[in-house]
């Protein structure tokens, strides 16, 4: 019933805030943490099989801090792109 996002590849907002090496450094200390998506529990491959998310999205007031991240499976069909069209509800924001 709800639209799907067209582009499911696109960055997120979180991606498109932190810097590139600080946000790979915390990519690979979170997925070494626990490497299974959260959504599914398959573990997931770096650095291209999962996405990180925030459990609480920023949006809803949610601490951009490790403890709030965590690992979801990428890919069109994967967990993230699924949370991800739930945290957003309607549009995507559109990108600058
Ligand atoms: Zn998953």
């Amino acid at each position: 019933m709800a639209a799907r996002p067209h582009k499911a590849m696109a960055p997120t907002q979180s991606e498109q805030r932190m810097a590139g090496r600080k946000l790979q450094a915390r990519r690979l200390r979170i997925w070494t943490n626990d490497p299974t998506c959260a959504g599914c529990g398959q573990v997931t491959a770096f650095p291209a099989g999962f996405e990180l998310d925030h459990r609480v999205p920023l949006s809803q007031g949610g601490a951009d801090t490790d403890e709030n991240c965590q690992v979801l499976c990428a890919g069109p069909d994967g967990c993230h792109a699924k949370k991800t069209a739930t945290d957003f509800g309607q549009t995507r924001r559109r990108r600058a």
